[in-house]
């Protein structure tokens, strides 16, 4: 019978088309289900009547019982505000509102009791009601409410339509009232007893209708508990997949180019991280699967030498690599320093990006083909159709946020077998994340920097340290250091952003004059040509500032820098200003970065400069910024495809999706296609959410 809960919400009483037409496209809700699973968003004490005196508490909700006198409006011609005073035995307390004033004028008589729900808002040293509810107080048929009454969020077409709150709860009543007792279990029983869970039904009845804060409590932690179950179902279901399925190439060799550079052109000592990183990487690309792992290493930690040794590992199995930048100058310093660091050796290594002559393009091309050439190194140029490789074994991404997954897949499509795939990112990724959106990637991670890195000193100024600023900037440009001034260009066509970066280089001349100081510019707008020579000049030390865009935020690496000043810095989020003070504090020298504000920030605002500078550590930055932002937000989030949860909370519930995922992963391990008789529901539960087949026999 749980075909009930698919009838389409039209049937249901009080719904007909025009409000099911509402609710399709607002709420995304077809069905008797999908109603259930739109849950309150907050819920309301209405089981008792407080007293006027009781209203002592800002922003907390109060139901008031009294008559309403005094109506007066403000505002002319046209009224603005109505107030009206609500008064019981113990008081009186003054009621607004600012708008459907006519319907306020018309809606009180004197004399008559009436019941008001609302927050107490406090100001001017008074409480008052800002648009609370109303209903007439007839002592005969009132009855006090629940205390918890769920309160649904609701559009202005949806409460103009007949589906404000009060409306959707009685839908909710109505539909529960038929099909509660078909809800079905999704998840396995010993599941639920083991997590102590309370069946689906329960849950989902108590989430509409709860009869007190603990069986609520519990409502909220089974649903969230099934919301990442299923999700990490998914995940790990997909990694098994990819891992049953999927032949891949094995990198058994330790060999000549490996060996020969470790030996002898290693241009310092590995760090231990990077050491264990190589390790583990080495074992995943051995075991005949392909490899599809994330490497996370903060900004300066030394992934490009990690990833220079594995290709060199590809190069020993006798497999071609690449290594794909997001940016033309970002390629072109990899190029240029795997160049430098293999000058002694026989590897042949090319450079691809959009600028490439057709020429010089023909020769790659061709030495691609042959298998001549070995490791090439680009941009997204990487991806065209006329890039063919002869036996491509490895593929490292750099930054990997800029990329899209659909990117990522043309790829693998430029090998017999999938390539192994080595994604890497400063971005640190809060382990929630690395437990949902990344779980079906395996994970390295190198934590900690090379030795002799100094931290970087962070200073948060207002505009009346401007002047302070600037002799700090000579003082250091004196002692021989380069500086970054970074404006914020949320978007490229962003004209006024472009403007602010305008007045700001003026204003710097001003303060730098020429000769003595010389300042260089880098935008989004500027030519690929004029934008190389001006980072040329920065990187060959000819300028002393460079006043940029974020278009430096993602890898350049110049040790002699040591000043990132960031101009309206409240405007970046924390993950970015991250990423722009990585690139100081790479040389010797102490490093600063300081954040320029104006005096007025927001609370946010505030909170994300604060953090910056009492902290360096890219995780308690990464955890701090999913807290403020949230998932969808956050660096690197955006094109995941990751499910919104409707009551999971990625920022703080770190603890229960490790337990889900171990969970879910050990009933995989006992039964990896889920055919055992106690998971049939669950499975049907599965296939029904992600539309798709659990059986990977059948998918080819
Ligand atoms: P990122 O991880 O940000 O890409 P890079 O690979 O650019 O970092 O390395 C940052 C700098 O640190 C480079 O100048 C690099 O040569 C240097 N470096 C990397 N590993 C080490 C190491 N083990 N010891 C000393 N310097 C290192
Ligand atoms: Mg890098």
């Amino acid at each position: 019978m749980s075909v009930l809960l698919e009838n389409k919400i039209e049937y249901l009483k009080g719904v007909g088309p025009k409000r099911a037409a509402i609710l399709n496209k607002e709420l995304g809700v077809f069905t008797m289900e999908d109603l259930l699973h739109y849950y309150p968003f907050r819920y309301i004490d209405k089981s008792r009547i407080h007293l006027v005196k009781d209203v002592q508490d800002d922003s907390s909700y109060f139901q008031l019982v009294g008559t309403v006198s005094r109506l007066q409006s403000f505002g002319s011609p046209r009224a603005t505000r109505i107030t009206a005073v609500l008064t019981d035995e113990s008081g009186s307390i003054e009621l607004v509102w600012f708008r459907g004033l006519t319907w306020v004028k018309n809606r009180f008589q004197p004399g008559k009791k009436y019941v008001i729900f609302g927050k107490a808002n406090y100001f001017n040293r008074q409480y008052s009601f800002i648009h609370p509810d109303i209903d007439d107080y007839n002592p005969d048929d009132f009855t006090l409410g629940e205390s918890q009454q769920g309160v649904y969020q609701s559009s202005e077409t949806m409460k103009n339509n007949g589906l404000g709150t009060k409306n959707m709860s009685r839908l909710m009543k109505q539909i529960l009232a038929v099909t509660a007792e078909y809800i079905p279990e999704t998840l396995p029983d010993w599941v639920l007893a083991q997590e102590r869970l309370i069946s689906r039904k329960t849950a989902l009845v108590a989430i509409h209708f709860p009869a007190n804060t603990d069986q609520l409590k519990h409502a909220r932690h089974r649903i969230s508990f099934e919301e990442y179950f299923f999700f990490q179902l998914h995940v790990l279901h997909r990694k098994s997949i990819r891992k049953q399925t999927g032949a891949g190439y094995v990198f058994q060799q330790v060999g000549f180019y490996f060996n020969e550079f470790y030996h002898h052109y290693l241009p310092f000592s590995l760090t231990q991280a990077q050491k264990r990183v190589i390790r583990e990487i080495r074992v995943d690309m051995a075991n005949g699967m392909p490899m599809n792992r994330l490497l996370q290493g903060d900004v300066g930690s030394g992934k490009t030498i990690v990833a220079l040794m594995l290709m060199l590992l590809a190069l020993d199995n006798g497999f071609q690599a690449t290594l794909m930048a997001p940016t033309e100058i970002l390629a072109q310093q990899h190029y240029d320093s795997l160049r430098e660091m293999l000058k002694e050796m026989p590897v042949q290594l090319a450079l691809l990006t959009g600028s490439t002559r057709k020429k010089q393009r023909q020769q790659i091309d061709e030495s691609l083909k042959d298998g001549s050439l070995q490791i090439l190194i680009g941009t997204h140029a990487l991806i065209e159709e006329t890039v063919v490789f002869s036996k491509l074994g490895l593929v490292v991404i750099d930054e990997q946020h800029r990329f899209g997954v659909a990117q990522r897949a043309r790829l693998y499509e430029k090998s017999a077998l999938t390539p192994h795939m080595l994604v890497m990112t400063a971005t640190p990724i809060p382990r929630t994340l690395a437990m949902t959106q990344y779980g079906d990637l395996d994970y390295s991670q190198i934590d900690e920097l090379p030795p002799g890195r100094k931290p970087v000193k962070t200073l948060h100024f207002y505009p009346s340290q401007r002047l302070r600023l600037i002799g700090f900037m000579k003082q250091q440009i004196a002692l021989g250091r380069q500086i970054y001034v970074v404006y914020p260009i949320i978007k490229e066509s962003e004209k006024l952003d472009l403007i602010a970066l305008k007045e700001g280089y003026e204003a710097l001349i001003r303060d730098f004059p020429e000769p003595q100081y010389r300042i260089c510019v880098v935008h989004g707008q500027l030519k690929a040509d004029d934008k190389e020579f001006e980072m040329q000049r920065f990187i060959k030390g000819q300028a002393h500032i460079m006043v940029a865009t974020t278009v430096i935020e993602v890898g350049v690496n110049i040790p002699n820098a040591s000043v990132m000043v960031i101009e309206h810095a409240d405007r970046f989020g924390l993950s970015q200003l991250h990423q722009l003070r990585g690139r100081v504090g790479r040389g010797a020298d102490q490093s600063y970065c300081i954040l320029m504000t104006d005096y007025k920030l927001t609370a946010d605002g505030r909170k994300r400069m604060a953090t910056m500078v009492q902290t360096q550590d890219g995780f308690k930055i990464a955890e701090a910024d999913l807290l403020l932002r949230g998932p969808g937000e956050t660096q690197g989030t955006r094109q995941s495809g990751m499910p919104e949860f409707k009551l999971g909370n990625l920022a703080k519930d770190e603890a229960l999706i490790r337990k889900v995922r171990n969970t879910v992963a050990r009933m995989l391990e006992e039964d990896p296609q889920l055919r055992s008789e106690k998971h049939q529901s669950t499975r049907k539960n599965y296939e029904k959410l992600y539309k798709q087949s659990f059986d990977w026999s059948r998918i080819g």
